[in-house]
């Protein structure tokens, strides 16, 4: 039996409405106990917390693995590193790897896998139809049996509405959630961001802001028509917001979520042709943005994930117009959030925890992002008043395509634990890192 004590942290559980400052006792990988005043003797070691956030892991509902087939930008082993920097504990797997997961083999590998090389949980969703290619529905209830967490063709959108609607029929009855990006390929087509003042500043050719939220409002008509559950992923238009807030007025399942990018940038991030500001949906308007804000605090939006989507130096060293879509977030979401919205005192440091945590915990309908008794020991620990410059060392993905390298940042995680055992430690936020001379805390795990 190991027994690992938490002592002397602010534990923050939004879930279970706590914020109080008291030790956690976990034993063999379990929550065992809460409260102030634990004996040190109850355990065999000690994780000095003094001065740091104890939360619950974050739970990522988007992240892009590319093993198989693109590992050349990330791997199972890199980018559930970068989720053990970012303070995740439990990351829900894209299924546009090479090839598409749509199968139980498909499953089983990535499974398999993260069994052996992953530093945090991985979930595999799996696609809604074979290869992604929007015909043929995937074998849906098989694939539930073997652990998939959700289905969703992201990267792309399920463009015929029929096959939509049959795949809500069939979710429904699975009670299981498609995870949609929406986007009209038509609307969009050979565009490469935001259709506005800066892509016409810049020469570049725009997405329009419809493209998105007209399959929005497709998808939350359809999960009205069937009964099944959709959940929008990465939200990034005021008009998306609305069709949302509406769909969840008339009580249609619909959820959604919304990245850090959306959250913090506009296309002005695109203003010098940078190609981390290069995603999909594009970076919109500062209307856009406030009101992806607004959603986000008023339930409108259920959740962050952070849409981790890694390309290569080259790719992403490419001129605008060929390079990739996409950039990553693991490592950064907590850091930025924080340094955005709590530490200005728009946000609580509850409200960005609850929706990192038991918010997308909610939307998949698993007993993730708390740490009530019996629970797995599934732990972020953070230290808010860090003030560093965010770098390529703050980085574990394999991949650099990361629009907030180079910014100062005023928190970030010192520790992540899964199931009881640490799978991430910054020396640097433990025992005395501000006063070097002062003998280091903590037993090191
Ligand atoms: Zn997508």
């Amino acid at each position: 039996m190991t027994r690992t004590l938490i002592s002397n942290g602010l534990v923050v559980d939004p879930a279970q409405g706590i914020h109080r400052r008291i030790d956690v006792l976990v034993v063999d990988g379990r929550i065992a106990d809460l409260r102030a005043g634990i004996p040190a003797e109850q355990a065999d070691e000690t994780i000095d917390a003094e001065g740091l956030v104890v939360a619950p892991g974050f739970v990522d509902l988007h992240v892009h693995l590319r093993e198989p087939g693109g590992e050349g930008s990330e791997t199972i082993a890199s980018g559930t590193r970068a989720a053990a920097r970012g303070g995740f504990t439990t990351i829900f797997a894209m299924p546009n790897t090479n090839p598409v997961c749509d199968s139980q083999t498909g499953v089983a590998y990535l499974l398999s896998r993260a069994a052996t090389e992953g530093a945090v949980k991985v979930v595999p969703i799996a696609a809604v139809t074979i290869g992604q290619k929007g015909e043929e529905l995937t074998n849906l209830g098989t694939l539930k049996s073997v652990g998939v967490g959700a289905f969703s063709d992201d990267g792309r959108p399920i463009m015929n509405a029929q096959i939509m609607r049959r795949a809500l029929e069939y979710t429904r009855m699975l009670e299981m959630p498609i995870f949609e990006h929406c986007e009209d390929m038509d609307l969009s087509g050979e565009g490469v961001m935001h259709e506005g003042l800066m892509s016409l500043r810049l020469g570049l050719r725009g997405i329009p802001r419809v493209s998105e939220s007209i399959m929005v409002a497709r998808n939350v008509a359809l999960a009205a028509a069937t009964g099944g559950h959709v959940h929008i992923c990465h939200v990034s238009t005021r008009e998306s917001v609305e069709a949302i807030r509406e769909g969840k007025r008339n009580g249609v399942r619909v959820t959604a979520e919304v990245s850090p990018h959306h959250l913090t940038l506009t296309d002005d991030a695109v203003a010098d042709y940078n190609t981390h500001a290069k995603m999909k949906p594009p970076l919109c308007a500062e209307e856009d943005r406030l009101a992806l804000v607004a959603a986000l605090e008023d339930g409108t939006i259920d959740c962050i994930a952070t849409d981790h989507a890694p390309h290569s130096v080259t790719a992403k060293n490419d001129v605008f117009d060929a390079a990739p879509f996409g950039v990553i977030g693991m490592e950064s979401a907590f850091p930025v959030l924080y340094t955005e919205f709590v530490r200005p005192g728009r946000w609580s440091l509850d409200f960005l925890i609850d929706r990192l945590t038991i918010g997308p915990a909610r939307v998949v309908n698993r007993p993730l992002g708390t740490i009530r008794p019996d629970s797995p020991a599934d732990i972020a620990l953070l230290q808010l008043d860090a003030e560093y410059r965010f770098d390529e060392s703050c980085l574990g993905s394999k991949s650099r395509n990361c629009p907030w390298l180079g910014r100062s940042m005023a928190a970030r995680v010192a520790a992540t634990i899964v199931e009881g055992r640490v799978v991430w430690r910054n020396e640097a936020c433990f025992g005395g890192a501000k006063t070097p001379t002062r003998k280091r805390g903590g037993k090191k795990s």
